[in-house]
Order: C-alpha cells, then sequence, then structure tokens
C-alpha cells in the first residue's frame, strides 16, 4: 500500500516538523525519508530504523495513576499499560516497546507480586515488544489467535515506513481465543472480548467489571484521529462500529483507558471520536468518505497532528496527561 510521496505533502511534513521543533517521539513518527529530507542529508540513515524508532518512544517516562484500589494505569513508553495488582499476582495489558524493559520491570516489582498473566489488546510491536521477557519470568501470554498469527509474519507498516520481522517463539501467546476470555484474579473480573477487524483484525478489549475501567487498546486513540492498519485488516467502518460497541460497555461512569492518549472518564469522547469518522464529517466533505483510509494511514496521518479536542497534545503518542 505504498504511495509516492508529492512535492507538496513534502513541503507540508517539513512544516509540520519545523512547528514541532524537538519532540523526538513525534520525529519517530515521521516517514524516515521526509526526515533526511528536512534534515537536508545531514541526517544518516540509522543502521536499523526499527530500532531507533523503538528506542525514541522507549525514552518515553511511565506515569503511574491509581484507576481503583487495586488497579493502576502506567502510562507512556508506548501507549496505556494497565495492571491488576493483588496476593493473585499481577495481570498486566500491553507492554509497551522493548527498550521500556528497564522501567517497566521496576515499576511492576513495585507493586510486590509476580506478574501470572499478560494481556495483548493487540499485535502492534509497542504492545507486545516485552511479552518474552515477562514470559521468561513465568506470566501466560493471552491474545486473541491472530495476534499469535500476525506476530509469526513479517510487516510493512508503511505510515511508518518500517518493515517488523517476525517475532521470536519466546513472545507469541501461549492462549488464544476467537471471541473472548473470561479471567477471576484478586477479586476482580475480567472480560476480555474481540472486536470485529477495526484497527487491525487482532483487536481485542479488556473490561475491568467491577472496579468499571474498560481498557479500549488501539481501537480507540483519546483525542486523535484513530491509526488504522490497513496491511493488518484494519478498516474505517470497523473503527466506527466497534467504537459502539465501545459505548455499548460503557457506561456513565465506565473509567475509559484509550490505546493512546489521555484516560477518559466519561463516553463523551467515544461519541465524538465515532461521529467524527461517521456519515456527518463524510458529508461536509472535510474528509472525503472514499478518502478516510488514505488520510487515517497514508503519508500525512490525521491522527499525527489533527486533534479531536482543542487542548489536546500534539501526538497521541506523546504522553498519558489527565483529563
Ligand atoms: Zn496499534
Amino acid at each position: 500500500m505504498s504511495r509516492s510521496v508529492t512535492s507538496r505533502t513534502r513541503r507540508e511534513w517539513l512544516q509540520m516538523m519545523a512547528a514541532m521543533g524537538a519532540g523526538v517521539l513525534v520525529e519517530g513518527l515521521i516517514p524516515r525519508k521526509l526526515a533526511r529530507a528536512a534534515a537536508g542529508g545531514a541526517l544518516q540513515q540509522p543502521q536499523d530504523p526499527v530500532a531507533a524508532f523503538r528506542a525514541r518512544i522507549g525514552a518515553i517516562p511511565i506515569e503511574s495513576q491509581p484507576l481503583a484500589e487495586n488497579l493502576t494505569l502506567l502510562a507512556g513508553p508506548g501507549g496505556n499499560v494497565v495492571v491488576l495488582h493483588g496476593s493473585d499476582g499481577l495481570v498486566v495489558v500491553d507492554t509497551f516497546v522493548a527498550p521500556a524493559w528497564p522501567k517497566l520491570q521496576e515499576s511492576l516489582k513495585g507493586f510486590g507480586a509476580p506478574v501470572k498473566t499478560v494481556i495483548n489488546t493487540h499485535w502492534h510491536f509497542d504492545h507486545t515488544d516485552n511479552n518474552a521477557p515477562l514470559r521468561a519470568g513465568g506470566a501466560t501470554l493471552v491474545a486473541h489467535e491472530n495476534t499469535k498469527l500476525r506476530m509469526t509474519q513479517p510487516h510493512h507498516l508503511a505510515v511508518l515506513e518500517l518493515d517488523f520481522a517476525p517475532s521470536p517463539a519466546a513472545a507469541l501467546p501461549q492462549r488464544v481465543f476467537k471471541e473472548g476470555y473470561k479471567l477471576e484474579s484478586n477479586g476482580e473480573r475480567l472480560a476480555v472480548t474481540h472486536m470485529p477487524p477495526a484497527h487491525t483484525d487482532t483487536d481485542v478489549v479488556v473490561r475491568f467489571e467491577k472496579v468499571n475501567v474498560l481498557h479500549t487498546g488501539d481501537v480507540f486513540f483519546n483525542g486523535f484521529y484513530p491509526y488504522i492498519d490497513g496491511s493488518t485488516g484494519g478498516r474505517v467502518d470497523g473503527v466506527i462500529e466497534a467504537t459502539g460497541r465501545l459505548l455499548s460497555l460503557a457506561d456513565a461512569d465506565t473509567k475509559i483507558v484509550p490505546g493512546h492518549g489521555p484516560r477518559r472518564d466519561r463516553r463523551q469522547a467515544l461519541r465524538r471520536s465515532r461521529e467524527r469518522l461517521g456519515q456527518g464529517e463524510a458529508q461536509r466533505g472535510h474528509v472525503r468518505q472514499s478518502g478516510l483510509l488514505d488520510a487515517l494511514s497514508g503519508p500525512r496521518p490525521l491522527w499525527l497532528d489533527q486533534p479531536l479536542e482543542p487542548n489536546e497534545p500534539p501526538s497521541p503518542f506523546s504522553g498519558s496527561g489527565n483529563p
């Protein structure tokens, strides 16, 4: 799904880079050929662009926020990780990027119990990178069957211009499911539910039923247009439908943890996201329906620089923030 980059698009990217200044993360998200152009050729092509990209995300600090007495949000180097803690051992949703492992390990040690279960919301590297060390430490990795499948394949993510090799066997989920998965631990009930193809074809959402917290994975980017990975089954209409399902899973008191962006305690942000992606937006011509997938996943993706709300940070990868 590669597209040629027009000079107009290139100028827009360069202007955007200038406006964004020194945000290392945002630079990391810019296709490398444009980054080289912006540096006037002075920027050397990294030996390993994927490693360089991981390192940039991994440099973000981890911010810890309590969600409930036994539930904590760790936000930072690769989105939002949620940890259920207690004497039964830890249940961890998503795992950050590989270079963040020392920080993640230190944060998890602070809960004073071993990691028993890891749930991946989907196959992307920023949600599965630390599977292997967690599995080596005794955790059982749980994910949708398509996550395991996608992790065994090589992938080219066009928006990042990066090629990802298959994950090592030691990082693959040991327990997979098709529709859903239920788990009881530390006095909490977890319901893990597969979404039809939306952000990818591997997406699940995790509901912590007693404390009423919903981790949406990357089906929902709070404050930003979603990134849709068409290379592994992502679909615009799927994201709209999945957002409707998220709304049906949440009530007025649900704490909503998006895949990226700050936590939200109300459903309003979900509704707004669905509305913007839906027919109203298409009819107004701001984003034509036919071009929406390209707009969301092409060389100038909306999710990088088009906040849904004016006060959101300049990138969904720039940290958690508070609602
Ligand atoms: Zn993702």
